[in-house]
């Protein structure tokens, strides 16, 4: 059986990375999206937020597992038992990011390889990040994020 990781810091989960766990859930026995659990200013979130928000984003597909972490990811996919390491490529700064990640990852356990999906056409600009600037700022962002993300976040920045 193929275990993958697909880790992240899903503040919140969007559209685009429904769309690389859909993929890689048809690749793998089992996908386990892992959420980070380290403190980070600039998380909108709680980690059992995230997760909940992530759990019901994926809740049709039977073989994606979804926790939380805290520990390097080499050490949560070895934990799991997982021999593949899923991530998202949107742009050129992606590619070099995980390329820089894939070395030092493969220096600390050998065995796990990385699979890059490349984003789907309309989710190329799509990141939290700027997901998140946008609702702040009251923008449309309906075909962006589920439904109940959106209602989330409009709750949490208090736009409602
Ligand atoms: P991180 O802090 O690890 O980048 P993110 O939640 O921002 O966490 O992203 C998790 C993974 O999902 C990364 O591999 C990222 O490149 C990928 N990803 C994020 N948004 C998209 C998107 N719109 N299309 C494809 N992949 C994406």
């Amino acid at each position: 059986m193929t275990i993958a990781v697909y880790p992240g810091s899903f503040d919140p989960i969007t559209n685009g990375h429904i769309d690389i766990a859909t993929r890689a859930a048809q690749l793998f026995d089992k996908l386990i999206i892992g959420i980070y659990d380290m403190p980070d200013k600039r998380i909108l979130f709680s980690v059992e937020e995230r997760v909940n928000l992530v759990r019901r984003a994926v809740t049709q597909i039977p073989n994606i597992e979804v926790t939380s972490f805290s520990t390097l990811t080499v050490d949560f996919a070895k934990e799991v038992g997982a021999k593949v390491l899923v991530r998202g490529l949107r742009m050129v700064t992606d590619f070099e990011r995980e390329f820089e990640m894939s070395l030092m990852n493969k220096k600390l356990y050998p065995e796990l390889e990385l699979v890059c999906l490349m984003t789907g056409l309309q989710y190329q600009f799509l990141s939290s990040s700027l997901l998140k600037e946008v609702a702040g700022l009251g923008g449309d962002i309906r075909n962006l994020v589920p439904e109940f993300v959106a209602s989330a976040l409009k709750e949490k920045l208090g736009n409602e």
